[in-house]
């Protein structure tokens, strides 16, 4: 008889695995509680870039001027619009999914499960209760976002990353709380649609993350402040009260970093809504984990080896609900499913996080894989570090997007690439590259040799290469 998989969560890590069990040929079974693609599909990733599409297009529709063309008339946002083209898009994909798990006779239930003694679990729905018998589990039940307790959201003045996705209309002062991934992409997007942003950030720069490069952080800080956005390192948000028909936020020091900084004139800023992006949590609450002995930290991430296996036998967990010590991101987590799934059906695959590219959809866009220069000093590699300037090649001119760079981090003598960091117009398209480079442990020759399209913006590649063989070209 076929092993019983059954999969709890169908987003990115779920459905992909379930696709892969099913193609070992387990009788597979995926139980969702709400709509098929998770937080990407349906609250993250894919209507994030739907709205960052309609502010790109706004922005070239003003700066028409400037490629000698007349448009007439003012170009603006129309929300609602934008809102059902999103839901028809997003529609489609979740029809696709569906789809796709038919074909691949994976069984989906609606319903939200509760794990029970014995490998059953009960999975409860508006149409009653079914019990589910299994061999293997992955749990990919995922993440929410966070939120402060002096401040909850209310979707209303306070929001969260899920509420900023569906505004029917675009405010016009906003307060972002968190400069990290969610917060920077949001305040780019929202400065497109005409809105006044603040971002307060608890750390000393924008993207505080050890994965991006520190010049990174500092061509994103002064492109968006070209942008207007203001952005208020080393600062937390004390209070919020409402305030003539908006709100007044307070704000206080730091307790994350030791040097407060030069406190703004202005303690207190007004706006009109509040956005808070400070992180997520797990989706692992009432699901009865307790009763297989699934081990989780104090903040209730579960915890697995690099098998994926948790501390239950038999038991896997993937995506976001391992919390951010291993990576949250969709194409991750669809990682980990299939590892899982192979694993689950007697593989014996081990996830490999050396080359995960990290792809940030602000304005310029911001990508990495591999060590950061500091990460690859502090590992003790012999390191050198080579960029080259989009400004120097001519698709960069020609699109009218020169701001950015892309830098080479690779071994000193051997010229082994050990990182690529970006930013820059479509980085977050171009990083690939990068990702081959530090999965196959090619060298700068490699990249060298190999021969770049032109008129392209992946030259910075080559460019940057030949810059780390001391014979530069362009720059
Ligand atoms: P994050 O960890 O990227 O950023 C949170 C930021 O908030 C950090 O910079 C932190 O220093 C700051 N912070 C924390 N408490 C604060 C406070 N009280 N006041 C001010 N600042 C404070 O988390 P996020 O932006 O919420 O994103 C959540 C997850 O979603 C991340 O794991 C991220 O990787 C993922 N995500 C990825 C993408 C992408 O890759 N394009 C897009 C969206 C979300």
């Amino acid at each position: 008889m076929a092993a019983r998989l059954v999969i709890l969560g169908g987003g990115p890590g779920g459905y992909v695995a379930a696709i892969r069990a099913a193609g070992l040929g387990a009788a597979v079974t995926l139980v969702e509680r709400a709509r098929l693609g998770g937080t990407c599909l349906n609250r993250g990733c894919i209507p994030s870039k739907i709205m960052k599409t309609a502010a790109e297009h706004l922005e070239a529709v003003r700066n028409a001027g400037s490629f000698g063309l007349v448009v007439e008339g003012e170009a603006r946002l129309d929300p609602a619009a934008l809102q059902e083209r999103k839901e028809r898009i997003l529609e489609s994909q979740r029809r696709g999914i569906a789809g796709l798990l038919k074909k691949n006779k994976v069984r989906l239930v609606q319903g939200e499960a509760r794990i029970e003694e014995g490998r059953v679990l009960v999975v409860r729905s508006p149409e009653g209760e079914e019990t589910l018998s299994w061999d293997r589990l992955i749990i990919a039940t995922g993440s929410r976002p966070l939120q402060i307790s002096a401040f909850p959201f209310d979707g209303r003045r306070i929001l969260s990353s899920d509420d900023a996705l569906s505004l029917k209309e675009i405010p016009r002062s906003l307060v972002i709380v968190g400069g990290g991934v969610i917060g920077c992409e949001f305040a780019c997007i929202f400065s497109s649609f005409g809105t006044a942003v603040t971002v307060v950030e608890a750390l000393a720069r924008p993207l505080p993350l050890p994965s991006v490069d520190e010049d990174s952080s500092k061509i994103l800080l002064r492109e968006m402040k070209k942008r207007k956005i203001r952005f208020i390192a080393r600062r937390v948000v004390a209070r919020v009260e409402e305030a003539d028909g908006g709100l007044a936020v307070q704000l206080g020091p730091s307790p994350f970093v030791p040097d407060a900084g030069k406190a703004p004139a202005d303690s207190v800023l007004t706006a009109e809504k509040l956005l808070v992006c400070v992180g997520r949590v797990p989706n692992t609450k009432g699901l009865g984990l307790a009763a297989l002995g699934v081990e989780t930290d104090g903040k209730g991430w579960i915890r697995v080896n690099d098998r994926m296996e948790s501390s239950a036998a038999g038991v896997y967990a993937i995506g976001d609900v391992l919390g951010p010590e291993r990576v949250m991101l969709a194409h991750v987590a669809s990682h980990e499913g299939i590892v899982a799934a192979q694993n689950a059906l007697g593989g014996s695959e081990v996830m490999d996080y050396g080359a995960v590219p990290g792809a940030i959809f602000t304005t310029p866009e911001v990508a990495g894989v591999g060590l950061t220069e500091k990460q690859a000093s502090e590992d003790g590699w012999e390191v050198r570090s080579d960029t080259f300037l989009f400004r120097n090649i001519g698709k960069s001119q020609v699109i009218g997007e020169i701001a950015g760079q892309v830098k080479i981090v690779s071994e000193r003598g051997t010229g082994r690439v050990l990182g690529v960091h970006m930013i820059g117009p479509r980085v977050t398209d171009l990083i690939t590259e990068g990702v081959l480079a530090v999965q196959t442990e090619c060298s700068v020759s490699d990249i060298a040799r190999s021969i770049h399209p032109h008129p392209t913006l992946s030259e910075v590649m080559q460019e940057a290469a030949y810059k780390a063989l001391d014979r530069g070209i362009h720059g």
